[in-house]
């Protein structure tokens, strides 16, 4: 199972993400995590990254294209990934698409989470994430059951700082300038399948996983 989830920003990919990864038994590449993790880590990378991550923009193609090719290599991706945040712009993908020729390892979907782009300002701004596990909240579409606290793993709830309203709208402006185009991009392919991401986490589960077994 070789999986993209495509959407913009707040669409829930990391929230059903989180989910498919367990059914499915494949590792989460997120390129939006390793890039935070590599800021929290003082990298050269994180260096790098950050002035772009904090204006909403997107991290120059070399350097995620390098990171997720390098990921790539890892034997527990033997058996399938599920890729989220990327490839985010058409030379993404298409680097991408080299790179899963040379491993002989074609896409098996691409699920295209769609939402209205009010309800995304609503999601991005309320949104809560795990200090500790990275698990993903929403103050009121999805909220922990003790305030600021990870249901999951007692972890400390943060806002990432590029949740504010205004690098939001950035971020989907960008969505719609650079991202939007692998949409058709992936339908030329014949791969794409399209989830109405505005229902109920659950729901929105259910509709992917009918596509993706479906696939198999
Ligand atoms: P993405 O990874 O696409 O940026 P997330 O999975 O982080 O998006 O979701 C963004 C916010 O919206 C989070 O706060 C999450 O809890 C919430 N959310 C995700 N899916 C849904 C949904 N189907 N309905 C309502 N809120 C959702
Ligand atoms: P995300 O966690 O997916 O919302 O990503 C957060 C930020 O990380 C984005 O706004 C970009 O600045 C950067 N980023 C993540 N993935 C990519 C990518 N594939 N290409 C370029 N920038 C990325």
């Amino acid at each position: 199972m070789r999986i993209i989830l495509l959407g913009p920003p707040g669409a829930g990919k990391g929230t059903q993400a989180e989910r498919l990864v367990k059914k499915y038994n494949i590792p989460h590449i997120s390129t939006g995590d390793i890039l935070r993790s590599a800021i929290k880590d003082g990298t050269e990378l994180g260096l790098q990254a950050k002035e772009y991550m904090d204006q909403g923009q997107l991290v120059p193609d070399e350097l995620v294209v390098d990171i997720v090719k390098e990921r790539l290599t890892q034997p527990d991706t033997q058996h399938g990934f599920l890729l989220d945040g990327f490839p985010r712009t058409v030379a993404q993908a298409e680097a991408l698409d080299a790179n899963l020729q040379a491993l002989n390892a074609p896409l098996t979907a691409v699920l295209n989470v769609d939402v209205a782009e009010e309800e995304l300002i609503e999601r991005l701004t309320g949104r809560r994430v795990c200090r500790a596990c990275g698990s993903t909240y929403h103050i009121r579409f999805n909220p922990p059951t003790v305030r600021s606290v990870c249901d999951k793993c007692g972890g400390e709830l943060y806002q990432r700082s590029d949740d504010t309203v205004e690098t939001v709208k950035q971020r989907l402006a960008v969505y719609r300038q650079q991202t939007a185009p692998l949409i058709d991009y992936y339908r030329e392919q014949g791969i794409l399948f399209t989830v109405d991401g505005a229902q109920e986490i659950d729901a929105v589960f259910q509709e992917i996983t009918a596509i993706l077994n479906q696939q198999q």
